[in-house]
């Protein structure tokens, strides 16, 4: 094992000016909240993917990484200078059920740097081998999964939405033994606003002193939400601002099709960003109860459900709260309950807002509610492709072409009654403006990560060890919203029954 690529090359020199100005508050601030722990050796690291702009965003050295020493670091060989690794306490409800301890089963908080914005961010791994949380798991991850986090990250942040990201992708050179056999082993290396979750008070709030807790939810606030320091109700506060985070992030993933696909207790940030890309897979024809994920028999996470299971899961994080919220028992529940019962209409807030930027809706009208309805109607009737909808709608805008949209609905003439409407809602005189129409394109993306190109990407990679296909649906979708010629592939959907039953599965 000694012998290999990534430890053969002596990269010990180079480390130490791989630029990691490491500053890990969580290791030195919640002291028992986490287990000190080191990376498994691997034996045949290779560098498959390396982020450059976010390692430049994050101050590294983007040149040195990309060599042997980043295939040293990020498989977690070689350990940059001035890290902790430690592996992180959490609980968290699964499908509904409570575990009370899951933790960094095959994660390892490296630890954090401020990036050049001025912003903490941790570096973490993801399949660098057992930990004291590994319960029966190896530890480990496989590398379709791996490759597929590191896209779906990096076209959710291309979208615009808050979300953790891939920062390397190493193939290991060791098979990982799953269900389907034995498979290529890899590690993602993420990076986080924070990797503090809905979990993390659960375990606290369930295993730990109140001290600890009220140490986790002061650390918490620091990190997020720093104006409430010192505030009348900080606890509450911060309650309010991770519900309002959430609202905001939901309303997102509502907005472009996006289905989380396990947002258990622990996959939910303090931070509101998304966090764990296992299961998750874009819409295509719009329907509510859409699910993907192989696990998910009961469509608790549908896409239309995310709202509703967000506010189950502040539910619970407002739950762990209540001891700190007041003395008086009751009083802290009717403070807790109504931030919680307050999260619809949050979310509603976002939702609409997004809508009616999706939509072209300018300023307030009475009809605006009906209009909205009227079109979400429309696709769910028509099994209409959701993305597809909302593009071809801000290219019809000016009295164009509308054929395209049309191809998209099997009946026309609700469509076009509908398209009466809302051209006189949008454009009483004739053309939309330019603007509007230019702003409907920057709200409704024309490439999105389809699950047929996703898998063909991933196929090539895996099975045939051919990136380029990765590399290049990576490259689409760094530009979403901006139409390119020769690209019409990437912006179809599927062929017609090629992706019936298509399913999902978790990344172990
Ligand atoms: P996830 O579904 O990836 O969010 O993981 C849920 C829990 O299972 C976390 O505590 C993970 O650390 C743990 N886990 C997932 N996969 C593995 C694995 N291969 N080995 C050990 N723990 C794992
Ligand atoms: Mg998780």
């Amino acid at each position: 094992m000694a012998d290999t690529v990534g430890m053969s090359t002596d990269t010990t020199e180079l480390t130490a000016t791989a630029g990691f100005r490491f500053d890990n508050s969580y290791a030195r601030a919640l002291d028992g909240f986490y287990a000190p722990w080191q990376a498994a050796q691997v034996p045949a690291p290779v560098l498959l993917k390396f982020n450059r702009a976010l390692a430049t965003e994050l101050a590294l050295d983007v040149d040195a990484l990309e060599g042997p020493l980043g295939a040293a670091v990020f498989s977690g060989n070689q350990l940059p200078q001035g890290a902790t690794p430690i592996a992180q306490a959490y609980a968290g409800h699964q499908f509904g059920g409570f575990s009370p301890q899951l933790g960094d089963g095959r994660a390892l908080l490296l630890g954090e740097v401020i990036d050049i914005h001025g912003q903490r961010r941790d570096i973490a791994f993801k399949g660098s081998g057992r930990t004291p949380f590994s319960r029966g798991g190896d530890g480990k991850a496989v590398l379709g999964p791996v490759l597929r986090e590191y896209l779906m990250g990096e076209a959710m942040h291309a979208l615009g939405i808050p979300t953790t990201r891939a920062l390397a992708a190493v193939a290991t050179g060791e098979h990982v033994l799953r269900e389907a056999g034995p498979l290529p082993g890899a590690v993602l290396t993420r990076v986080a606003a924070s990797h503090l979750r809905v979990g993390t008070f659960q375990f606290f709030a369930t295993r730990g002193t109140p001290e600890q807790l009220k140490t986790l939810a002061d650390y918490a606030i620091a990190r997020h939400d720093p104006a409430l320091v010192g505030s009348e109700q900080p606890y509450l506060a911060l309650l309010r601002a991770v519900s309002e985070r959430q609202a905001a992030l939901i309303a997102r993933w509502i907005g472009v099709g996006f289905i989380h696909g396990v947002m258990n207790t622990d996959n939910m940030t303090i931070s509101g960003e998304t966090i764990d890309y296992g299961p998750c897979a874009f819409m295509d024809a719009y329907d509510p109860a859409t699910v993907f994920s192989s696990i998910d028999r009961q469509g608790r996470y549908a896409y239309g459900n995310q709202p509703g299971i967000a506010q189950w899961n502040l539910a619970r994080l407002a739950e762990t709260l209540l001891p700190m919220l007041s003395e008086d028992a009751d009083t802290a529940v009717a403070l807790a309950t109504e931030v919680v019962n307050a999260f619809p209409e949050r979310y509603q807030h976002h939702w609409q807002a997004e809508l009616r930027r999706k939509l072209g809706l300018q300023g307030e009208e009475p009809q605006d509610e009906a209009l909205m309805n009227g079109w979400l109607d429309l696709l769910q009737t028509q099994r209409a492709d959701f993305t597809l909808a909302f593009r071809h709608l801000s290219d019809a805008a000016v009295g164009g072409d509308r054929a395209a949209l049309r191809g998209l609905f099997s009946e026309p003439e609700p469509l076009d009654a509908w398209l009466a409407r809302w051209q006189a809602r949008c454009a009483p005189t004739g053309d939309a403006a330019p603007e509007l129409v230019e702003q409907m394109r920057l709200a409704n993306p024309l490439y999105i990560p389809r699950n047929h190109l996703v898998e063909a990407a991933l196929a090539a990679a895996v099975e045939q060890g051919d990136q380029a296909p990765f590399e290049r649906l990576i490259t689409v979708l760094q530009r979403p919203f901006d139409a390119r010629s020769g690209l019409d592939a990437f912006a179809s959907p599927a062929p017609a029954g090629a992706m019936a039953g298509y399913r999902t599965f978790c990344g172990t």
